[in-house]
């Protein structure tokens, strides 16, 4: 399977700003000497030396994921404003998509804001289904679409639009890839999927507060998590912010670190970035979750892998 990221922060979309803008610009600046500008390759060295932080953005879209099975199935997790990325991806490389699988992890804005922009939801050739283990979500979604918040209301979508409500327990199968699902604690709740096929898989567990019972291996939490090769794990906060906000829903990238390192999955994308930081201030986070990584003793000795979630950043699994 292939997983492109599409919209990664929290809470509301955080484009960069003017001042962002020039202060990278300016930073950049500052750093280049006339050796840098030789001639093609010496530029390109030093770009692709800059800090991230400088030389790019973790992105300001909202939480949409991409993940596309071996026989090509689009499956879409959440539709927060990182939806238009995905398809002016899909426009850039005329790829005519007939088929839209829609995972909801709940409703939350952030999560939704890209649903009535989406083009795809206003072509009658296109067929769209929506899944959530919320049996009443397409009552949620068309309250959501409604006019004054929006000029048109859910009746104007003109695609083949159909939902599934998820059972407890079950398992689905798309084109040969499984999905399961868990939920997670969030205020209103919230759901985690996991795709997994050919003998790898891939989590995706967004607005979620981790507690004691998270940790706890019983049948259900190894089961679902243990082993996996990626997950997409909400770490907003800081350890400090985490507390101050205790029950507001969300995690401190140490507490996802310990609980990546607790059921031995290969690589962690911190996720669902608060729309408060800088590109600095996540690169810092990233640095402080590979250092905190670092003291613990490993269970198991696997490597774990630490990044930022990145907006257009893509990988096979
Ligand atoms: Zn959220
Ligand atoms: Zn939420």
């Amino acid at each position: 399977m292939i997983v492109r990221f599409w919209g990664v922060r929290g809470s509301s979309p955080t484009p960069l700003t003017p001042e962002d803008f020039r202060n990278k610009f300016t930073a950049i600046i500052q750093r280049v000497k006339p050796a840098d500008l030789v001639n093609s390759e010496t530029r390109q060295r030093f770009l692709s030396n800059l800090p991230p932080e400088l030389f790019g953005t973790a992105g300001g879209n909202t939480a949409c994921i991409e993940v596309r099975t071996a026989d090509d199935t689009m499956i879409v997790l959440d539709t927060g404003t990182g939806l238009r990325e995905l398809e002016n991806r899909t426009r850039k490389f005329r790829e005519n998509i007939r088929e839209y699988h829609i995972f909801m992890s709940h409703f939350h804005y952030d999560h939704l804001l890209g649903l009535p922009y989406f083009g795809a939801m206003y072509n009658p050739r296109v067929k769209v289904t929506f899944y959530s283990p919320y049996p009443a979500m397409a009552r949620i979604l068309a309250k959501f679409m409604n006019t004054p918040y929006h000029p048109v209301g859910w009746d104007s979508f003109a695609a083949d639009i159909s939902f599934r409500v998820l059972k407890r327990n079950e398992s689905l199968t798309l084109s040969g890839a499984r999905i399961d699902w868990i939920r997670r604690n969030h205020p209103n709740g919230c759901f985690s999927y996991k795709v997994s096929e050919a003998g790898r898989s891939f989590i995706y567990s967004t607005d979620t507060e981790l507690t004691e019972k998270d940790f706890q291996r019983t049948d259900k939490n190894v089961s679902y998590f243990q082993g996996a090769d990626a997950i997409v794990l909400d770490a907003q906060y800081t350890l400090g912010e985490a507390i101050e906000k205790y029950n507001w829903g969300h995690s401190s990238y140490s507490l996802a670190v310990e609980f990546v390192r607790e059921f031995g999955i290969r690589k962690l994308y911190l996720f669902h970035h608060d729309p408060l930081n800088t590109d600095a201030d996540m690169e810092g986070i990233l640095r402080s979750a590979q250092w905190f990584d670092s003291r613990l003793e490993h269970k198991g000795g696997n490597s774990l892998e630490i990044d930022l979630a990145r907006e257009g950043h893509e990988f096979e699994l």
